[in-house]
């Protein structure tokens, strides 16, 4: 029997009051892939993966993490038991280093307390950050906080990481740095589903993409199966 998806949401809806922010999507990330996940600004992105890793109870539907039922569950559990996320908006402690800041995430996670300093560690070295390890994470540029961000939660060695939108801000030659790592990552073991906006990024490093528009999937496939989809494209062109 093969392996079940590492995650799967099934008829995940959420609404805030009136608003429908995601309606009934479908979706399964496979053990080892890197995911993408697509959508205009608005389109429920950033909720799906509040829903994911516990921060928002969804209104219908069902999430599996390695073929468990556990919708409704915490962010510590979620943490716990290997979902880790890097947030849109990187918020990292000022007063603190960069490297006290990444070993944060090694607490909060799957580490063993002995393995807090080795988590740590590596996640730094595989964002290659090491040399920044002993500066303030105060007055980082966009590019160094975005990488202190996954590093962050890489080092609570995930088996999935969730990473919304880590190139933002970034430019050609970082957004290519930051696609390298994340193939580093998953090549480590670590499943990835990642909200971008490049498309170019994203078309480039996917193996399977969910696109969503108004809380809606309105394609999933390979990056070229999505990419030719007249919905993909009336989405993205507003037509
Ligand atoms: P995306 O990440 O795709 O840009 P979001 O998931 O952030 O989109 O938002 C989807 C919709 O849900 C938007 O209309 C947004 O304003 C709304 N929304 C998101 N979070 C909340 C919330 N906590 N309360 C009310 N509305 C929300
Ligand atoms: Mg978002």
């Amino acid at each position: 029997m093969s392996a079940p998806p590492v995650l799967e949401v099934r008829g995940l809806t959420k609404r805030f009051r009136g608003l429908v922010a995601l309606d009934g999507v479908d979706f399964a990330v496979p053990e080892g892939a890197i995911c993408g996940l697509i959508g205009p600004n608005g389109a429920g992105k950033s909720t799906l993966f509040n829903l994911v890793t516990g921060f928002l109870p969804p209104s219908e539907g069902e999430i599996r993490f390695r073929g468990a039922p556990v919708t409704g569950w915490s962010p510590q559990q979620a943490g716990r038991s290997g979902i880790a996320r890097a947030f849109q908006i990187a918020r990292p402690f000022p007063g603190l280093t960069v490297r006290q800041n990444v070993r944060i995430g090694a607490l909060f996670g799957r580490s063993g307390p002995r393995d807090v300093e080795g988590a740590t560690d590596s996640a730094l070295a595989l964002l290659g950050i090491e040399d920044l390890a002993d500066r303030p994470a105060e007055g980082l540029t966009v590019g160094h906080l975005r990488r202190l961000e996954v590093a962050r939660a890489l080092a609570a060695r995930p088996l999935l990481l969730l990473a919304d939108e880590p190139c933002a801000g970034l430019n050609p030659a970082e957004t290519d740095a930051m696609i390298a790592a994340l193939r580093r990552i998953r090549d480590g073991g670590v499943t990835i589903w990642l909200v971008e906006h490049d498309m170019r990024a994203v078309m480039g490093v996917c193996d399977r993409i969910l696109v969503i528009a108004a809380g809606r999937a309105i394609a999933e496939g390979t990056p070229g199966e999505v990419a030719a989809d007249p919905a993909v494209i009336a989405a993205y062109l507003g037509a």
